[in-house]
Formats: structure tokens, sequence, C-alpha cells
């Protein structure tokens, strides 16, 4: 955590591991977890004289994820050398794009939660996007289980990245974490990347540097690895703000390092100076010819786009009259806002429609249940047509709310329909004015002295009386009637 005198400079890294069938220069598939360099070929375990070729479907969705965060597409495009040694990386180089980027100038709008309003959300940041190139990735190094040993699998060596480098416009480990989810949340709407960040097929590197409050320069930065979570993203910035304001108010200097996180420790430690991109001698890769995109692919693909996760929220609020906090919520992923749509139209087909009563069943009844459960929405046991039809009981007052969460949980159990498991238990709500009536009255006979004092200007007690009728009926009174019919009488 730093001071009110200094103010952080953020800058995000972002490793997208794409989701194509095949490697980027050669057909090996990508599938993760297979068996140790079962999926490997010359090309992408760097035997001399194999040449690479280029994937059409990852040039496809880097363009792809450059039209969703409204970047330039570079018609001529360039693929570089960036050399250095690791065991996990055979050519001794990777393959990048260095000085000609195949996505410039980029930017997305996140929403601040700082001066959030449930309703109208919160206020509205740019955050300028620099590039995105495309690169392979790194074997891996297994130190587990070896004594004496590290073996090397390169199953993963040669899958496509896209690397999404954010302009230096973060300024607090929260904004850090929802430009992340605003990104995450695109690559996935497009197919483009899982976004797993605890598998690593979504990865991301923090620049931090701070500076004092007013101050128009930067300060040094340093670069945050082993990221795994959003959480721990805006922790690692926290905990390198903080050390790096001890550093200067103590009369030192920041270094331009790399550090490593340690999200069981809570604090980052020195992994090795910043290397400097002369280090990596780069130049242009001479075994594939520059990468050339036409105008008319672009606009194929520009046609191709879905509705992105900004629009679904605008169309949210307007077209479901949701406020902010929920529509966001509903379109954080395409499923869940699939799921959403079908609850509403299936409650709308039965009749009155209450898109309100919807969003809440979904936002939290449902989610609750799932997130407790670890269930992912595409396997809820409770189908969105399902739930649709328990939200029209509710609404036609077939029965009380209270049941529907009974019914909720039986549904969640057995993924029956409600309709059936309300007739089977005898959950409709009692709406008989006859049969109320006559509960009420034994309820005010049994209780006199409470009626009493209810006249007496205990006024208070009407919940009471309302508590014990809806005990009486087995809560399948409604709630609405009982009240009623209970000031009526008393
Ligand atoms: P490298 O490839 O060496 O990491 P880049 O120039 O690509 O360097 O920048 C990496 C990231 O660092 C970018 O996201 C950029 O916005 C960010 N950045 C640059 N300068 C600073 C700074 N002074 N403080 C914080 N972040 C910075
Ligand atoms: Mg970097
Ligand atoms: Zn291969």
């Amino acid at each position: 955590m730093i001071s009110d005198n200094y103010e952080y400079v953020i800058g995000l890294e972002i490793h997208a591991q794409m989701l194509t069938r095949s490697k980027l220069f050669c057909g090996c598939s990508t599938q993760f977890g297979a068996t140790a360099n079962s999926q490997t070929c010359p090309v992408c375990s760097g035997f001399p004289g194999v040449l690479p070729v280029l994937n059409r479907e990852a040039v496809n969705m880097t363009i792809r994820t450059g039209l969703a965060i409204n970047g330039q597409v570079r018609l001529m495009s360039e693929f570089a050398r960036k050399n250095y040694f690791y065991p996990d990386l055979p050519n001794g180089y990777q393959i990048s794009q260095f000085e000609l980027p195949i996505i410039e100038h980029g930017h997305v709008n996140i929403e601040l939660t700082k001066g959030a309003d449930k309703k109208k959300g919160g206020p509205m940041k740019r955050i300028g996007i620099t590039r995105i190139h495309m690169e392979v990735d790194a074997g891996k190094n297994i130190h587990e289980g070896i004594v004496g040993a590290s073996w090397v699998d390169l199953n993963r060596t040669g899958v496509p990245l896209m690397e999404i480098v954010s302009e230096p416009d973060i300024r607090t480990p929260e904004e850090a974490g929802e430009y992340l989810k605003k990104i995450r949340s695109i690559v996935r709407y497009l197919g483009a990347c899982d976004g797993n960040m605890e598998q690593g097929s979504f990865r991301c590197d923090a620049n931090v540097s701070i500076r004092r409050t007013g101050q128009a320069e930067f300060g040094t930065r340093a670069e945050l690895k082993n990221l795994n979570s959003i959480r721990n993203v805006m922790r690692a910035i926290e905990y390198e703000g903080g050390r790096q304001e001890d550093l200067l108010e103590s009369g030192g200097k920041v270094i331009q390092e790399t550090r490593l996180w340690d999200p069981t420790k809570n604090e980052s430690r020195s992994m090795r100076g910043k290397e400097e991109a002369h280090d990596y001698r780069y130049f242009p890769e001479p075994d594939l010819p520059p990468l050339i995109v036409t105008e008319e692919r672009i606009e194929q693909l520009r046609a191709k786009m879905p509705e992105l996760p900004d629009d679904k929220k605008e169309r949210f609020r307007e077209q479901y009259g949701l406020n902010a906090y929920d529509a966001g919520l509903l379109t954080g992923s395409q499923r869940l806002a699939n799921y959403y749509e079908t609850v509403a139209e299936t409650v709308t087909k039965a009749g009155k429609s209450d898109n309100k009563i919807a969003a809440n069943w979904v936002a939290v009844e449902l989610l609750a249940l799932l997130n407790k459960n670890s269930i992912d929405i595409d396997k809820s046991p409770v189908s969105a047509v399902n739930l649709g039809n328990l939200v029209a009981l509710i609404i036609n007052n077939t029965i009380s709310g209270k049941i529907a969460k009974e019914v909720f949980a039986i549904m969640f159990e057995t993924g029956e329909a409600p309709g059936k498991i309300v007739k089977e238990k005898g959950l409709e709500q009692v709406t008989d004015t006859g049969a109320i009536e006559a509960e009420v009255d034994q309820v005010l006979k049994k209780h006199a002295k409470e009626v009493e004092a209810y006249r007496d200007g205990k006024t208070k007690l009407l919940g009471f009386f309302v508590g014990q009728v809806m005990k009486a009926t087995k809560g399948k009174a409604s709630p609405k009637m009982v009240n009623e019919l209970l000031r009526k009488k008393l």
C-alpha cells in the first residue's frame, strides 16, 4: 500500500494462449494435459533445417481481438527472433513480433468501482493498449518428483500466444483488476482464449512504479511475475507500491528489475535485473515472409464479430431495464448472459414478465448455489427454462417467494421441473379467502391476550400474527392476503 503522497503507475502485459487446435508454426496439437513430449515434431522441437508455417486461424483470432479492443490492424507486420537460451526453448530463440506488431493503438473502457452507484454504475476510464503481437509459448521444465535432474516437456513449445501490452495508464490495483477482467471477458467472448489464470493459459506480468502526487515523470518500474489470479495481481501491486515507497522515503532508489511474487508469503523477491530489448538481439525472422493482411480479410472478420461485453451490458440495461450492477454481473460471461436471456424469455412466455425478479434469481440465488458447489453455469442442475418457470410461478402468485426457495433447493438437488415439485408436495399458495380467514380467526382466538395488547397500541404484534397464520398454513397462505385480513379483523 502507498500513502496519499504517492500514486501508482501501472502497465500490464498479458500473455493469452490462443484456442487454436494446432500450434503457431506446425501442425502439433495444443491439447492441454497430454503425456509429456507426445505433441512435438521437428519444427517445435527446434531441429535444424525445418521451416515454420504460420497458422492462419491464430492470425484471425489476433485480428478479432484487435478489433474488439478498438485497435488498428497493420496490413504488413513482421515476425522477429528474440534470442535467449533456456532449456525449455529448444530453438535458442522465440519467434515473436517486435518492431511491427499486428495490432497497435487500441483501448478498452473499464468501470471504476470507486464512487460506483448500483443503479448507474461507476465512472468509466479508458486504458490504452499499446500493441498486441503474436509469439510462441515456451515448454515446461519439470523439477517435481525428480531427484538430481530436471525434465523438459515440449508439448507447450510453439503454442500460439497473444501478448497484449497496456499503456502505463493504470493508477490503482483496483483498476488493474478491472482491466484484467475486461480483457479476459473479451477474449472469452471471442473464443480466442479460455482465460484460465490458474492453468496459465491467461498470464499477467505487472509493471509497477510510483511517483509523488503531482509529479509528471514516471518513476523506475519493477516487473512482477508469477501472478496466477486477479487477486494476486492486485495484492502484488499493493505490496510493490509499499516496498517502493519505503525505499524512496529512506533515501534509497528503485532499481529496474524482475520480481517474483510469492502468493503464500504475500511478498515478492528479486529474480533478476531487468533485461533490455537489445539484450535479445532481435532481428526479423529470416524463415518467414512479412505477414500481409488484406482489408477484405479484416472486414470479413469484423462482420462475424459477436456482441461484445460492453454492448451486451448496454443492451441488458435497455432491453430488460436492469441496473448497471446486475447488467454487468449477468454479462460477465456469454453463457451466463444466455442463461439469463432464456430465463427472462420463459417468464415472459408464461404471461407476466418481470426481468428484475428474473435477474435476482439468476444473479443471487442460482449463482450462490453454483459457486458454493463449484459448478459451472453450463452444468447447472437447474435449467434456464425450469428457473424461468419457477419465477413465473412466483409472479402469478402460485407460490410465495419463501416456498419458491424451498422448491428451488429441491430443483437444484434433483433437476426436476418446478411445476411437478409444487404439485407433488402440494405447495400451491392458498389464495382462497375463506380458507385463510378461517386460519386467521383460529389464531386470533388462540392469542386473545396479544389481540388485546395490539388493540392497546402494540401494533408491532402484527408480525407475530402473520407468523402464526403462516405457520398454521405451512407457509402456503398468500402473505399479502394474510396481512390484509389481519388488519381488517384487528
Ligand atoms: P518490456 O518489453 O521490456 O517489458 P515495454 O516497453 O514493452 O517493456 O513495457 C512493458 C510495460 O511496462 C507496458 O505495459 C508499459 O505500459 C509499462 N511501463 C512502461 N514504463 C512504466 C513505468 N515507468 N511504470 C509502470 N509501468 C510502465
Ligand atoms: Mg515485459
Ligand atoms: Zn510441432
